[in-house]
C-alpha cells in the first residue's frame, strides 16, 4: 500500500456502525455489565475500556492509525507534543542519568531539558550534528540520544541511520522527534530509531485547531537490561514493555490524556497529510530559491544545493526537504519590518500550518535562552522562522518580494 491509500484505508471504518470517520466517544467512564467483566479489563486479561484518562475508542483510533503509519509497534496519545516528549524520556529516566542531544532544539524541548536537571538528569548537547560528536559525549551514565529530525530553529539534520548504529552500539535507544517531517518524509523507525515522538498540533491535524502529541514505540530494542530498572516490572511484555508502562505509569500517573474531540480534528487532517506536505515542501523549495537570488538576504533551507545538509536530507527525506526554511536579514530591525509587511505570512509561534507562518525567534520562542543556548541553537537577532503553507506559490513569492522593498 502507497502512502496515500494507507492514509485512507490504513484502518478500517468503525465496527460497530461503519461510520467512516471515527465517532467522538465523549466520555470519561464506561460501563461494564458485571464485576468479573470490570475485574478481567482492569487485569489486562480481557480487552475494553474503563476511564479516558488511560484510553477511549476515538483516541486509540487515532494511536492504531499513527503506529500503523510510522511501522511501529504501539502508541500513547498525550494531550501535547510537550507532554509526549517529557512522558517518554521521564518513562525511562532516572537521577543520575544523562541524555545525548543535538543542539538544534524546538524552544519547548530546550525548556524541557533545563527543568529536568532538577530531578538529576543532566543533557549534553552537540554543538554540530556530526555522528562523531555525538559519540564523544556517550558515557556509562548515558541513557538515551534524542534528536529531531530537521531541528528547529537550526534546520540541522539527524543522520538517523548512523545514530541508530551508534545508539545501539552502546546499548542505547534512539528518541527521534519527527513532528516536522511527519512520515511521510521519513519513518525513522525503518532506519533504526527506537521511539519516535510526535506534536500532532502541526502538519499531522493541519489545521491548527488542536494541540496534541503522540510517542510510537518499534519493535527491536531490548529494553529488560539492567540499565533499565524502571522496565524490571514490565519485563513479561518484552518489546512492549516501554509503551505499556508509558501508558500504564506515566499517562496514568501524570494525567495528560489527549481529548477524545482532538483525536477526532487530528484524524480528520491526518487524511490530507500526503496532498499537504507535498504542497508545502514544494512551495518551500519555491520561496528559498527565490529569496536565495535577492540581495542581503541569507537563506538556510536544506533544499538549496550549497546547502550543508543537502545531500543527507535528500537521501533521507524521500526527495523533499521539509517546510520550514529560515533567513538573515542583517538586524533585527529589518526582521521586525519585514515580518510586519507581510500580507500572507501569518505572525504566529507556532509552525505547520495550512497558512504560511512567521516569526522572529531570538525575542519569542528563545526569549528565555541565554547566549550560548542561542548560538548553539542557531539563534540570531536578525533571524526570521518562516514555516510555508499551501497558499499559491505566485502569491507567496509577490507578499515576500513586496516586503523586501520594505526593509
Ligand atoms: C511544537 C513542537 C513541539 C511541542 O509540541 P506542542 O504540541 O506545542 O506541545 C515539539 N517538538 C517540535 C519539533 C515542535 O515543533
Amino acid at each position: 500500500m502507497k502512502f496515500s491509500t494507507e492514509l485512507l484505508h490504513g484502518i478500517t471504518p468503525e465496527k460497530l456502525t461503519g461510520s467512516t470517520t471515527q465517532p467522538i466517544y465523549q466520555t470519561s467512564a464506561y460501563y461494564q455489565e458485571t464485576a468479573e467483566d470490570m475485574e478481567k479489563i482492569f487485569a489486562g486479561k480481557k480487552p475494553g475500556f474503563v476511564y479516558t484518562r488511560v484510553n477511549n475508542p476515538t483516541i486509540a483510533n487515532f494511536e492504531r492509525r499513527m503506529t500503523a503509519l510510522e511501522h511501529g509497534i504501539g502508541a500513547v496519545a498525550f494531550s501535547s507534543g510537550m507532554s509526549a516528549i517529557s512522558m517518554s524520556i521521564m518513562n525511562i529516566v532516572e537521577n543520575g542519568d544523562e541524555i545525548v542531544s543535538n543542539s538544534g532544539l524546538f524552544g519547548g524541548t530546550n525548556a524541557f531539558f533545563k527543568e529536568i536537571k532538577n530531578f538529576g538528569v543532566n543533557v549534553k548537547y552537540v554543538v554540530e550534528n556530526k555522528i562523531d560528536n555525538f559519540a564523544k559525549l556517550i558515557t556509562e551514565k548515558t541513557k538515551l540520544i534524542y534528536v529531531e529530525t530537521i531541528g528547529n530553529p537550526k534546520l540541522d539534520i539527524s543522520d538517523i541511520k548512523s545514530l541508530a548504529e551508534l545508539a545501539h552500539s552502546k546499548n542505547l535507544p534512539l528518541f527521534v522527534d519527527n513532528t516536522v517531517t511527519t512520515p511521510y518524509l521519513i519513518r525513522p523507525l525503518d532506519f533504526g530509531a527506537d521511539i519516535v515522538i510526535h506534536s500532532t498540533s502541526k502538519m499531522i491535524n493541519g489545521g491548527g485547531n488542536s494541540i496534541g502529541g503522540i510517542v510510537i514505540c518499534g519493535k527491536n530494542f531490548k529494553w529488560n537490561s539492567e540499565k533499565f530498572t524502571k522496565l524490571v516490572d514490565f519485563a513479561k511484555f518484552g518489546n512492549l514493555s516501554y509503551i505499556i508502562r508509558l501508558r500504564n505509569n506515566m499517562l496514568m500517573n501524570f494525567g495528560s490524556c489527549a481529548a477524545p474531540f482532538n483525536a477526532f480534528l487530528t484524524g480528520i487532517g491526518l487524511d490530507t497529510l500526503e496532498l499537504r506536505m507535498q504542497q508545502s515542501c514544494d512551495n518551500a523549495l519555491n520561496l528559498a530559491k527565490f529569496l536565495s537570488e535577492q540581495k542581503n538576504i541569507q537563506v538556510n533551507y536544506p533544499g538549496l544545493e550549497n546547502n550543508f545538509y543537502h545531500e543527507l536530507a535528500k537521501k533521507q527525506f524521500n526527495n523533499n526537504f521539509g517546510s520550514m526554511l529560515t533567513i538573515r536579514l542583517k538586524n533585527k530591525e529589518k526582521a521586525f519590518k519585514f515580518i510586519n509587511s507581510l500580507k500572507f505570512a501569518l505572525n504566529v509561534s507556532n509552525i505547520g500550518d495550512a497558512r504560511t507562518l512567521i516569526i522572529h525567534p531570538a525575542s519569542t520562542i528563545y526569549f528565555h535562552a541565554n547566549e550560548l543556548e542561542k548560538i548553539n541553537a542557531g539563534v540570531t537577532d536578525d533571524l526570521v522562522r518562516i514555516s510555508v503553507g499551501l497558499e499559491n506559490i505566485s502569491d507567496l513569492i509577490s507578499d515576500f518580494d513586496q516586503a523586501l522593498t520594505k526593509i
